[in-house]
């Protein structure tokens, strides 16, 4: 079946040129067990590497089964090896970290994959060389002995017509050696074996023939008893491992060697990790205005104000929608409660500060924002955007009316705990109260009043429309006013040349609503002329009943959506060109300076985003070299028991890639957590869109595939034989 024809192997040695292989000339028949004897360095490897396909030789020629093997490609060879030769090492060469069954199983998947009884037939084989009860032991806790055994049943896994095996007994024991050597000529009895021995005597009792080499000549080839048996036909046709083969060969890689596993997890778990909070940092730059800096009512990053284009009123299904969009947390339908000036004074175990602040609404609070202590939860809970506070301190708020000349008017105290502290410390403080605040049928009409402006009848023109600053008198009805003296004086009576108003008159207001064009008009008694205070003297009180009474029939007519940030505020507001509605995003009104601060900063980042890409690969290469090293031997092993190098690069990979996998699913579930349970990063999650997803999972994965490839170069830029050499 195998007939070697002056057959010469060279090695080029720096300047000399040794002849391993000289001329030689043999034929091997079925059934015959060689045993091939010679000094060391006459060329007995040689010869088996090269007639295992293992090695290459430069002239001659080597037929087998009558095919010129000169023509044979490199897929040729590996098909030869895989299905014709069963190679037996003196140094085992098995994987360490499988079991003896998965040795033999490997063996046997890689050159039958589909084969029906694969597990019976393993344990056959287990049986046969006499290590039933040890399938389950990892191959590195078997005696020398033990491990030749699992290597010439893994041999025999294959059913290969040709075995093998260079110096099988060299490490072993006269007693071992006798065992071993009867298995061989057990298996000899339908098979090739080609056996290299430093002894002759030692294997004399089995061989069929004896050759000798020296310097790489044969000197002498006996044939003791040469029995013709028919030769099986085979051909070079094999069956292909599939994609679900090599997963699952992955897989037990993966598993068979837990630590490594773990520590290349870890690893892809750091470059993942790293890389999404860059990338992350990136997507939220590139998608945040840029604003004009500080908080202020108007500019109140969580709003974009929404009116009709006709300034008419929004009906409950309106709202409703708002609502609904994708990135709106809350609709607050009288918005103009977030223009309310708070004056914040804060009393703690012995301290009180004062603050000038503004309110914003809950619900624009991310679990990422929180600091310490939590959301409010009861209507006499705030959290709050300021440093000066602990937890547990009351702060007092007032109401005033911001903007206006003269003295300022308190409105109504509220008491809050403070229950919940947020990250950033602008200036002014934000004051965040429970959400029913927002409810609150006085806020909501000390708001709409705050805004409004209103003529006083009998009508003074030199008075014209005037904002008169507020207080509230709950001692009063709800169609009492109590108006200061300069009021009583300037409306007068009859128009200008009238009386001055007293007590028990009755004064019109007429309020006009900007936003609703709709006059509010309502009369009131005067109960009181007080002293002149507030806006130059224009000054009023109403009862708390009074002052809700008058804005009852207002209808939302300028809304506030509530976003968490820029990101979601231009998600919004996209959304929104497809209603027909004016809206307005204030902080997103940017100055072109800072514009153009941020088109640098997007470029910075986009460009940290790629540098970091690169250290991580760099960094995944350095650390995973060693484990990748460790595995280069094991797949070697495989490549050597016949795995098809196209095989064992798309294994390679996919072993990187589950591995990626995992660590890429890991991640996303941190980010989860982060987003919505618990919150240990900045969070990101929420500026990732699908693409966003997708891109970086992309990116990582392709990552992988370089890194993959780029240690299957180390593997594959040497023939089996000098890959074998390397591992020593
Ligand atoms: P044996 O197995 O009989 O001890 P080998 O087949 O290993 O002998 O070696 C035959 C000759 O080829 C020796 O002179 C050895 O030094 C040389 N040789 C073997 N492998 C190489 C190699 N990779 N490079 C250079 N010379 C080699
Ligand atoms: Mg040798």
């Amino acid at each position: 079946m195998l007939e070697l024809k002056k057959l010469s192997k060279y090695y080029h040695d720096k300047q000399t040129v040794v002849k391993a292989l000289d001329d030689i000339s043999l034929t091997f028949e079925n059934n015959e067990f060689v045993v091939i004897t010679g000094e060391s360095g006459s060329g007995k490897s040689t010869l088996l590497n090269v007639i295992s396909g293992l090695d290459s030789y430069e002239d001659g020629e080597m037929f087998f089964m009558n095919q010129e093997t000169s023509y044979f490609t490199f897929e040729d060879w590996e098909r030869y090896r895989k299905n014709h030769i069963g190679f037996i090492f003196q140094h085992y060469n098995l994987i360490e970290s499988y079991t003896v069954y998965q040795n033999i199983d490997i063996a046997s998947t890689i050159a039958h994959p589909h084969l029906a009884a694969r597990e019976k037939t393993v344990m056959q084989l287990i049986e046969k060389v006499g290590l039933k009860g040890k399938e389950k032991q990892k191959a590195s806790t078997l005696s020398g002995g033990e491990k030749q055994r699992v290597a010439i049943a893994r041999a025999l896994a294959k059913d290969a017509p040709i075995i093998i095996a260079d110096e099988p007994t060299g490490n072993l024991d006269q007693k071992t050696s006798k065992t071993i050597l009867e298995l061989l000529k057990d298996i000899s009895k339908d098979k090739l074996v080609l056996l290299v021995s430093h002894s002759y005597e030692t294997t004399k009792a089995y061989a069929t023939r004896h050759i000798r080499l020296a310097d790489g000549e044969v000197i002498s080839d006996d044939k003791k008893r040469q029995k013709q048996t028919p030769v099986q036909k085979t051909d070079l046709k094999s069956e292909q491992l599939n994609f679900k083969d090599l997963f699952f060969i992955g897989i037990k890689n993966l598993l068979a060697t837990p630590k490594k596993t773990l520590f290349t997890l870890f690893v892809a778990l750091f470059v993942v990790g790293t890389f999404a909070l860059i990338y992350g940092a990136y997507v939220q730059q590139a998608n945040t205005e840029s604003s004009l800096g500080g908080f202020r009512y108007f500019e109140n990053p969580n709003r974009i104000m929404v009116t009709n284009r006709d300034l008419s009123a929004f009906s409950e299904a309106d709202l409703a929608y708002f609502e609904s969009l994708d990135g709106v947390q809350t609709v607050l339908p009288y918005d103009t409660i977030l223009g309310l000036r708070a004056y914040v004074q804060i009393i703690g175990d012995g301290y009180q500060f004062f603050y000038d602040g503004f309110f914003n609404h809950p619900k624009t609070i991310q679990n990422s924002d929180i600091s310490a202590g939590r959301l409010p939860q009861n209507s006499n809970e705030v959290i709050v955007r300021m440093d000066e506070f602990d937890l547990g301190d009351t702060i007092k708020i007032s109401i005033e009316i911001p903007m206006r000349f003269g003295e300022e008017t308190d409105i109504r105290i509220y008491e809050f705990e403070v229950v919940g502290k947020l990250t950033g410390n602008p200036y002014p403080p934000v004051i965040y109260p429970h959400a029913d605040f927002f409810e609150d049928d006085v806020i909501r009409a000390f708001g709409l009043f705050m805004h409004q402006e209103t003529i006083f009848f009998p009508y003074n023109s030199s008075l014209g429309n005037i904002s008169p600053s507020l207080s509230l008198n709950n001692e009063l009805e709800a169609d009492e006013i109590i108006i200061s003296q300069y009021l009583a004086r300037q409306i007068k009576n009859d128009g200008f040349d009238g009386d001055n108003l007293v007590v028990g008159d009755t004064i019109t207001m007429e309020i006009l609503e900007k936003l609703s064009l709709q006059p509010i008009e309502a009369d009131f008694t005067i109960k009181d002329i007080s002293e002149d205070l507030g806006n130059y003297g224009v000054h009023i009180s109403l009862s708390e009943e009074g002052l809700v009474h008058l804005f009852d029939d207002v209808k939302p007519h300028q809304i506030s959506l509530m976003v968490f940030d820029s990101f979601d505020a231009n998600r919004v507001l996209d959304q929104l060109e497809e209603v027909n509605v004016h809206s307005l995003y204030p902080a997103g009104i940017s100055d072109p300076l800072a514009q153009i601060g941020q088109a640098i900063m997007n470029l910075f980042l986009g460009f940290l985003s790629v540098i970091v890409l690169f250290v991580m690969y760099f960094i995944g290469y350095m650390a995973l070299k060693n484990v990748m090293e460790a595995k280069r031997k094991d797949y070697v092993i495989l490549r050597s028991i016949g795995l098809f190098k196209k095989d064992l690069n798309r294994l390679s990979i996919l072993e990187i890639l589950m591995v990626m996998f995992l660590a890429i699913f890991i991640a996303m579930i941190a980010l989860i957590i982060n987003a919505n349970i618990y919150a240990f990063l900045p969070n990101y999650l929420r500026y990732y869109q699908w693409g966003n997803y997708l891109f970086l999972a992309v990116l990582l994965l392709i990552m992988s595939v370089f890194l993959a490839l780029r240690f299957n170069q180390r593997i594959f830029s040497r023939s089996v034989i000098t890959a074998f050499k390397d591992q020593g």
